[in-house]
């Protein structure tokens, strides 16, 4: 009984210990915060699509609607230390921090607002919202360094006066008002503009974000992955097209700064569907100049034909017919003759340097034009190399094939013993596309031990399945189980590319991109 009692008495002052320290916890002020799970920060909110005035009320309170993970807006001081949101220097041609807020107040927004204070701008952020950030841009002061050190004093005492601190994130081009900042509130989110620092050198100064202009990252891509390695968060402005918030999207960014918030929306999910659980393995962007990167790229060299009779010699390292210029890869054939060819062009691998076998792949490429011209962008395997095995044994995946005498038919194939163009039954596919010389369209597939399906621009083209009516499923029927590598090239004439408009050259093909992706259960 009594050692009943005693662990009674335990139990009941244990209750009662948990429910004084519950009664004593600070009420929270608002609904926990859960950020939406998306990387969109609408630029000065969300104002494109409804007509809104940047920076005003309506466009924040458009971002949260939208679920956006992040507003952005800019602060400014005004002449007797008002903080007001406006992005320009200047409002209605009157200098911010040369005029007193009363006279700036007396112009409207073009859709009626009167001009924000911050701390209206904050109240208003904090309506019925715990899921959108408030990216605060704190303008460097343009009369002297000490009032950007005075306005980020300001700014950070008033989003801790509304019990806002947990909903912003700070960003500046003035690097000492992201330090003082951290000063203030050393568990705040600081993120830099300028993007002249090294994510190195923001961890040493306690930045903890670095936010630039998304042509930084493709001059430094090393960045990216030494962020993620610091823990420095990622975020890009100001990023408008979809191909490069697909960019952004496939460097896994922690937020993409737009002003197209709805067009990042699509992209996500979009890219969520089809990119479910891979990851980047491999990739060349092309953001350098001259030959293509020897680490990531191999030559196939000679004149000989390829077997297909073609016309054209391959050379190795030649910087005028393969260069990276102006990020993209340039894959040009010129009538130059060399050895016992008319042509030279170039045949790019990843041969020795990147297998892969199952995952993604994806081209970014703009395709030549003219009779002659026969660019492709295809897989051979490790075996054929070896010569463990011979074609069509081997096996062969014809992502992308073009013909100048077709104008934008698009081929995509494979051939394996049993079914190759020699016997003209291997599984294939074409269509007319409108525009392959002027656009860029993204030449991919997705490849399973099951199938490989063929895409363009996202949209499924053509699916190869093993075993597909009752064809064979062994290695001579689908000798897809083995690693390949990556060939891009430019072939000239020959048995397929035929007649050669001699008045075509130079011709290239260009390439944005290559990506392959990978499960984590994929090896390659
Ligand atoms: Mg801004």
């Amino acid at each position: 009984m009594n050692r009943l009692k005693k662990i009674n008495t335990v139990i009941i002052g244990f209750i009662i210990l948990l429910f004084s320290a519950c009664v004593s916890t600070k009420p929270v002020a608002m609904n926990k915060i859960a950020f939406a799970n998306n990387s969109v920060v609408a630029h000065r909110g969300a104002w494109k699509k409804n007509g809104f005035p940047e920076n005003s009320i309506a466009s924040l309170k458009h971002a949260i609607e939208l679920n956006c993970t992040g507003s952005e807006f800019d602060v400014r001081m005004t002449a007797d230390d008002s903080l007001v949101i406006n992005h320009d220097p200047h409002y209605n041609n009157l200098e911010i921090e040369k005029t007193t807020y009363a006279n700036l107040v007396k112009f409207k927004l073009t859709n009626g607002e009167k001009l924000p204070t911050l701390r209206e701008y904050i109240k208003a952020g904090m309506e019925n919202n715990n899921s959108t950030r408030l990216v605060c841009e704190i303008k460097p002061s343009e009369i002297s360094k000490e009032r950007g050190q005075i306005i980020a004093t300001k700014v950070v005492q008033l989003f801790k006066e509304l019990d806002a601190e947990q909903m912003v994130a700070f960003i500046s081009f003035d690097y000492e008002i992201l330090k003082k900042i951290r000063v203030l509130n050393p568990t705040v989110s600081t993120q830099y503009l300028e993007g002249n620092k090294s994510p190195e050198q923001l961890k040493a100064d306690g930045i903890s974000g670095l936010d630039c202009h998304f042509s930084v990252f493709k001059n430094h891509p090393e960045w990216i992955e030494s962020a993620k390695n610091n823990n420095i968060t990622l975020n890009a402005w100001t990023v408008n097209d979809a191909v490069d918030m697909d960019w952004l999207l496939a460097n896994n960014f922690d937020f993409i700064t737009t002003n197209e918030p709805e067009l990042l929306l699509e992209r996500i999910a979009q890219f969520k569907a089809s990119y479910q659980d891979y990851k980047l393995v491999w990739s060349d962007e092309f953001d350098y100049s001259g030959l293509p990167d020897s680490t990531k790229w191999n030559y196939d060299i000679g004149g000989h034909g390829w077997g297909n009779n073609e016309k054209q010699f391959y050379l190795e390292k030649s910087i005028e017919n393969s260069f990276v210029k102006a990020g993209k890869l340039h894959i040009v054939a010129l009538k130059k003759p060399y050895k016992n060819s008319e042509y030279t062009s170039a045949r790019l691998t990843t041969y020795k340097r990147f297998l892969m076998q199952y995952g993604k792949l994806e081209v970014m490429a703009k395709l030549p034009e003219g009779k002659g011209t026969w660019p492709a962008i295809w897989m051979l395997p490790e075996t054929l190399r070896t010569k463990e095995e011979e074609w069509p044994l081997s096996g062969e995946i014809d992502i992308m094939e073009h013909v100048g005498k077709d104008p934008n038919v698009v081929h995509t194939s494979l051939h394996t013993e049993l079914y190759n163009f020699w016997k003209k039954n291997q599984y294939t596919h074409f269509e007319t596309l409108p525009d392959v010389f002027k656009e860029f369209h993204l030449y991919g597939i997705e490849w399973t031990s099951e199938s490989i399906k063929f895409y363009i621009d996202n949209n499924l083209f053509y699916e190869a399945t093993k075993g597909e009516n009752g064809k064979d499923t062994t290695n001579e029927g689908w000798p897809f189980e083995k690693p390949y590598y990556l060939i891009i090239n430019l072939a000239i004439g020959g048995n397929w590319g035929g007649e050669i408009d001699d008045s075509i050259f130079p011709s290239e093909m260009l390439i944005d991109y290559v990506r392959i992706y990978q499960k984590s259960s994929q090896n390659n």
